[in-house]
């Protein structure tokens, strides 16, 4: 039960009472050298006014559901006011962008209010994204616009419950103030409504955090700030230890690193998610998705799209490279903390444990989605196939995999009597177009093989196709956040009608859950979203 009124939220803000601060308080745009964050206040607003809050958000906090409706509330979250105990602050970060060393780049729009301990000794960082300019903030202006904080609002929380470790959003709102955005870069900037998100994590900690000290060469703060964070945010490690910092916590720190990411990657590519910008600064430690900006959801399966015009040449945050780009991010991480470990070898072998863990989690992801007991080694070749031919025709990834638990091992007639028509109608619903006779036939042929190989497994497990349908379908999500629903939410917000946002986030709070009210959002995304902007393209400007 939560019992919390704001005034009563704990603060116990461990990050800024045992790391470095920036000892310079005035709040302009610089460098700043062996501090781990600088002391910043949100910028008050106009008129700010709420969207649509997360109960289950509050619920981490112990914070009363009732207060989610206070004007009180509308002040704290949107950067009005402060709550004894709260002390604001931007962290010092660095990152690599798009393949190449960016420097410092640093929580240039986040401002971290402070860490909640509840009633479980669980602390929960709050923070507000879009309030305002901070000494990271370099030539920008610190805010965020209506679109991309509907966007991060809503995925956070979808992403939440199909199971994908993510940041929380406990709120957005709007700000009353207009906000100057060239959406396309293309000289054409426009005024958009401000808005702001509180963003909720355990910890916002990013591999650039540690990149940054590495590149200045400031061994003693990097080690104090892993030190830190193992304590903080690895306790388990810190007790195995007896809180001893040697290499060989370190390795075992980043060894744990290596895993969660592989964990995350891997529920990715389950779901079909995009994240757009995999830069290191926007990696978070405790391999949770952040920083939502130009993601997207893969409707046609396609391993080459990325949702991000800024990435469209060389595609290098596709979706299939996510995995890759993982391990890239993780050498730059294993790079920076080398000087604590002294070994190139063990490093190495974490690495290696990345790769292990995510081929594992692949493949047990690809046998829960197809229905199987254990994924095989002849499966590789099944899965390749079906990935091949999911392309012959632009198919859609959620519908067609949540359709493909319709399919029943134990026909009466058997297979074989059945055209290649009969067979693809299970899942026909998924094509963008009408499928080829070459199609048709590649497809039904796949799902012969696909229905032969279900066949093994009923020999051996007997298990009846509606227990395994049940199986799937916690596997295979019925409803994901697709770009072209958050553009209608967006549209709608644009003109103060807040509905759909409240809407989707009841929807996506039970994505595996048939929700036949809600029949029409399990459909392939329409044509006219197909090239809108927002629907399937989204650059960086947010
Ligand atoms: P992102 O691409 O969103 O991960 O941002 C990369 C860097 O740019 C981070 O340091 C952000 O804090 C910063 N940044 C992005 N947008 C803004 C903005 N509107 N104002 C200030 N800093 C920003
Ligand atoms: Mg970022």
């Amino acid at each position: 039960m939560n019992t919390k009124i704001l005034s009563d939220l704990h603060f116990d803000n461990r990050f800024v009472r045992d790391l470095p601060a920036d000892p310079i308080v005035d709040n302009y745009h610089r460098q700043v050298a062996g501090a781990c964050y600088s002391w910043v206040n949100p910028t008050p607003v106009r008129a700010p006014q709420l969207i649509c809050t997360a109960a289950t958000v509050a619920d981490l906090i112990e914070l009363s559901h009732s207060e989610l409706n206070s004007d009180v509330f509308v002040q704290l979250f949107s950067g009005n006011q402060l709550l004894p105990g709260m002390q604001p602050h931007a962290c010092c970060y660095g990152g690599h962008q798009f393949g190449n060393w960016a420097g410092q780049l640093g929580d240039g729009r986040a401002i971290n209010l402070g860490e909640v301990k509840n009633s479980q000794g669980e602390h929960w960082t709050l923070q507000l994204k879009g309030a305002g300019p901070t000494p990271y903030s370099r030539t920008a202006d610190g805010l965020a616009v209506l679109r991309s904080s509907v966007r991060e609002f809503l995925c956070s929380e979808a992403m939440h419950h199909l199971g994908v470790p993510t940041t929380r959003a406990l709120s957005l709102m709007v700000t009353g103030e207009q906000v100057r955005r060239d959406m396309f870069y293309d000289g054409n900037a426009e005024l958009e409504s401000g808005a702001v998100v509180c963003r909720v994590a355990q910890s916002f900690t990013r591999f650039g955090n540690f990149e940054i000290l590495a590149a200045r060469n400031d061994v003693e703060l990097l080690k104090r700030l892993v030190d830190f964070t193992i304590g903080a945010d690895f306790p388990h490690l810190a007790a195995e230890h007896h809180g001893e910092f040697t290499d060989k916590i370190y390795l075992q720190w980043f060894t744990e690193i290596c895993k969660r990411t592989a964990q995350m990657i891997a529920h990715w590519m389950r779901v079909g998610f995009v994240h757009g910008v995999m830069n290191t600064d926007n990696m978070s430690i405790l391999g949770l998705t952040i920083d939502y900006g130009p993601y997207g959801w893969l409707e046609g399966y396609d391993p080459d799209w990325t949702p991000n015009t800024t990435d469209a040449q060389g595609r290098r945050y596709r979706f299939i490279n996510q995995p890759q780009i993982a391990l890239w991010n993780l050498t730059q991480l294993a790079n920076a903390i080398y000087p604590l470990i002294n070994a190139v070898e063990p490093l190495q072998e974490a690495l290696t444990v990345y790769r292990t863990e995510y081929a594992v989690l692949w493949q047990s992801d690809m046998a829960n989605k197809l229905g199987l007991h254990v994924f095989t080694e002849s499966d590789v070749d099944l899965v390749d196939e079906l990935h091949h031919v999911l392309q012959v025709t632009e198919t859609d990834m959620t519908i067609f995999y949540r359709l493909l638990a319709n399919v029943n091992v134990q026909l009466p007639n058997g297979i074989a009597t059945q055209s290649d028509e009969e067979v693809i109608s299970v899942i026909s619903a998924a094509y963008y177009h009408l499928p080829s006779a070459d199609a048709i036939s590649k497809m039904a042929a796949w799902l012969r093989r696909y229905r032969e190989r279900l066949m093994q497994d009923f020999i051996i497990y007997g298990e009846i196709d509606a227990q395994r349908k049940i199986r799937m379908n916690q596997t295979n999500p019925k409803y994901v956040l697709r770009n072209y629903m958050a553009q209608q939410a967006i549209d709608k917000a644009t003109v103060g009608d807040y509905s759909e946002v409240k809407n989707l986030l009841a929807l996506l709070r039970y994505p595996y859950v048939e929700q036949p009210e809600h029949e029409h959002y399990f459909a392939r995304r329409p044509e006219w979203a197909r090239n809108k902007a927002g629907c399937s393209m989204l650059s960086c400007s947010s």
